[in-house]
């Protein structure tokens, strides 16, 4: 077996897809699986959501997009991609009912010849930039380009099927002021002739805080993976867990030149551990916790506090069973979110599913 590993818990990812869709309707729950699932996997978790009955999933990029068209999610599933590099074809998108996020004039243009090429409307989601300045279409700009869109619909070439933004969810009160003129701005759009199905505009954080914001439907990336958006509680309190374990084993033990005794786990920052967990985060050996003083680009050190044996395991972060801190923890304690930290475990770790369908029941 391999000395280091990233356990993915696709039943616990299943439980908490399930509570967080409970949770918001009757607004439904797109699953956001961009960044290779923040690094969980996308084929492997896109499938387990289906599983668990999601019928949203958005992945940011249309390569992801088709890769689940290719193992075969089909047309019952929405599968929603929102960020193209300038010479994006959209005709594959397209053809494999691939749901677009349009931003800008110029998408909509290579959309239009996209859904000529592929013979079936392309169904879209127009953005609206409501503060956050990421991208989308100013508010100034925003008649012209619903105008565009509804004549590509009446063309056959589109269907002006979504109205999105993307907000901060900073602060409540910014939240607010977004949410104000995205109504306003569909307000806008409907006096225009749009008939939007879905509106939707929060993420994980203000989807789970208040229901106003949830509209039709949510975007939850984080949350989904047990890591809470938001300050102040833990994964359980919220009623998710964790679905990233972070395993590996003593590989070496030392004497420090105070006399400490240490030892050597083979994952460092070219695997993705932090530099910043030196002198911040624990790790648990035997269920108890050694602090990291040390992340060189292929080893991290800890100064053990008790026993530790050559070839123990030890986990790094993960659900919290075992004695380890959770990936939120070491977020908080590294200065970042943790969404970033299982996001950057590269792929020089192998990840090991776990759970309904994998034909292994536990992390043991
Ligand atoms: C990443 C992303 C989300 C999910 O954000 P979380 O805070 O991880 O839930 C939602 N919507 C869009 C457009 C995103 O890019």
């Amino acid at each position: 077996m391999t000395v280091s590993e990233a356990i993915v818990d696709l039943d616990a990812f299943a439980a908490n897809v399930t509570h967080l869709r409970e949770t918001v309707a009757p607004a439904e729950l797109m699953v956001v699986l961009k960044a290779n699932a923040y690094g969980h996997g996308v084929v492997e978790v896109g499938l387990a959501a289906v599983r668990a009955g999601s019928t949203r999933l958005g992945t940011l990029d249309i390569d992801s997009a088709l890769a689940l068209r290719s193992v075969g999610i089909g047309q019952a599933v929405s599968i929603m991609a929102w960020q193209y590099p300038p010479e994006q074809s959209f005709e594959q998108a397209i053809a494999a009912g691939v749901d677009l996020g349009v931003s800008r004039f110029s998408e909509l243009a290579g959309m239009a010849d996209g859904a000529a090429a592929a013979g079936r409307p392309a169904r879209l989601h127009l953005k609206i930039d409501t503060g956050l300045y990421r991208n989308g279409v100013t508010a100034a700009e925003w008649p012209e380009f619903v105008t565009a869109a509804l004549e590509l619909e009446q063309r056959g070439l589109a269907e002006v099927y979504g109205v999105w933004t993307h907000i901060a969810e900073a602060s409540d009160d910014e939240d607010t002021l977004a949410l104000r003129r995205f109504l306003d701005a569909v307000e806008v759009a409907e006096k225009l002739g749009a008939r939007f199905v879905m509106r939707h505009l929060a993420a994980s954080s203000a989807g789970l805080r208040r229901a106003d914001v949830r509209l039709d439907m949510v975007r939850m990336g984080g949350h989904c993976w047990g890591i809470p958006s938001f300050d102040g509680v833990t994964p359980a309190e919220i009623g998710l867990t964790p679905v990233m374990t972070l395993r590996s084993r003593v590989t070496a033990l030392r004497t420090g030149a105070d006399g400490a005794r240490l030892a050597v786990i083979p994952l460092g920052y070219a695997d993705g551990i932090p530099a910043g967990a030196a002198g911040t985060v624990d790790v648990a050996i035997g269920g108890t916790r050694h602090r990291v003083v040390e992340v060189g680009a292929d080893a991290t050190t800890v100064r053990l506090n008790g026993d530790a044996a050559w070839g123990d395991d030890v986990v790094l972060f993960g659900p919290g069973t075992a004695g380890e801190q959770t990936v939120r923890e070491w977020g908080d304690l590294v200065g970042t979110l943790g969404d970033e930290i299982v996001t950057r475990i590269t792929t020089r770790v192998p990840r090991r599913y776990i759970g309904y369908g994998t034909g292994d029941a536990d992390a043991g």
